[in-house]
Parts: structure tokens; sequence; C-alpha cells
């Protein structure tokens, strides 16, 4: 398979078009939010491209991507959105609207499972071994081959994914309650901005 990856610095270019469906994800220096800033924003439009931007740490100025997270009729698909949609919010202050995310998709129809990385996901419904070396790399400095290749094996197969988890969630009646805790996905971005990290249903 041939993979298109292409590097942009500080902003999504303005000749860029990516169609109405689009794959996202993040990297940052680590899992703690306020600790930890965004580096990277990956996009795909799900033919076999990467469009990786490096963001400039000390003003996070990126008017076409903010417009593009912001963009109502653009949906994007995350894996495990939780956690990039917060770090967007707080390093881009803005707003990700018309989410899917692939992990809450396959927690609710892969209920014959119990492992949901992305990883499995790819294995499962591609048959594609993907290596995770580079997880726990460092993403903040000039990056090698092999971190693009990472970054891009993060969004190019989110588009197939959800349409695969679609299916099953379609086929045994959980796509309402997908929807619904997709609905929801905000509000527990914004427990997690507002320091609530625990399940604020638990007894
Ligand atoms: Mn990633």
């Amino acid at each position: 398979m041939n993979l298109d990856i292409k590097l942009h610095k500080n902003d999504l270019p303005d000749d860029v078009k990516l169609g109405n469906v689009i794959a996202v994800d993040g990297e940052f220096m680590g899992l703690d939010l306020r600790r930890d800033p965004l580096c990277l924003i990956q996009l795909s439009s799900g033919n076999n491209d990467a469009h990786i931007i490096q963001l400039d740490r000390t003003n996070y100025k990126a008017p076409n991507l903010i417009k593009l997270m912001k963009n109502e009729s653009i949906t994007k698909i995350f894996h495990y959105g939780r956690a990039d949609i917060a770090h967007i919010k707080y390093y881009l202050k803005t707003d990700t609207n018309n989410i899917l995310d692939t992990k809450i998709a396959s927690k609710l129809a892969r209920s014959y499972s119990d492992n949901h990385s992305l990883k499995n996901l790819i294995k499962e419904f591609l048959n594609v071994d993907i290596s995770k070396q580079f997880q726990n790399s460092d993403f903040g400095g000039n990056l090698t081959p092999a971190q693009l290749k990472y970054c891009a094996n993060d969004v190019i197969y989110l588009h197939k994914i959800h349409e695969e988890l679609k299916k099953i969630l379609v086929r045994e009646n959980r796509i309402e309650l997908y929807e619904k805790c997709l609905k929801f996905l905000k509000t527990r971005v914004e427990l997690d901005l507002a320091l609530f990290k625990d399940d604020i249903w638990s007894h």
C-alpha cells in the first residue's frame, strides 16, 4: 500500500481539502493534559493519505485547523477522542464538533472482546499488524521517518474500522446507544478539564 504522508508546519495549508469525513488523532508529550502539551495533529481523508501538522507550541496559531475542528458539517473520526478533544480544547482553544469514535464504537459493538486498542482493531478488520513501538516517543522535536509512519498509522485505518463497527452496531441494535454516548463525549471532556477524572456515576 502506498502511503502519502505530508508534514506541515504550524497549520493545515489553505489548499488541502480532505472531504467531509476526516480521521483525526493527536500526539502529546504525555497523558497529563496540563503538563503535557499537544505536539501534533494528524488528519486523513481515508484514502491512504496522512497530513501531520506540527503545531507551534509557543502560540498554537492554526486558524485552518481550528476552523476544521469547529466545523459542524465535517465529521471527525477519533480513536479515544476523549484525550485528543481535551488537548485540542485546552491548547487550540476550540470545541471539536461532529465526532465519531472507534473506541466507544468498539466497546459497544465488540462485547465479545476486552481489547479495544487501535492495534487490535486494525488486526481484526484489516488483518494488518502495525507496530506501536513509537507510541511512547518524543514527539516534541524533529520527527524521524519511523515516527511519521507511526503517526500516519493512527489515522489511515479509522474510516474502514468505523464502517465495520457501525455494521455490528446496527445489526445488534446498539447504534442509538452509540449515538447517545457520542453526545455525552463533549461533557466527558469538560469533566476531565474540570478535573473530575473518576466515573461520576459510580457509588
Ligand atoms: Mn496517536
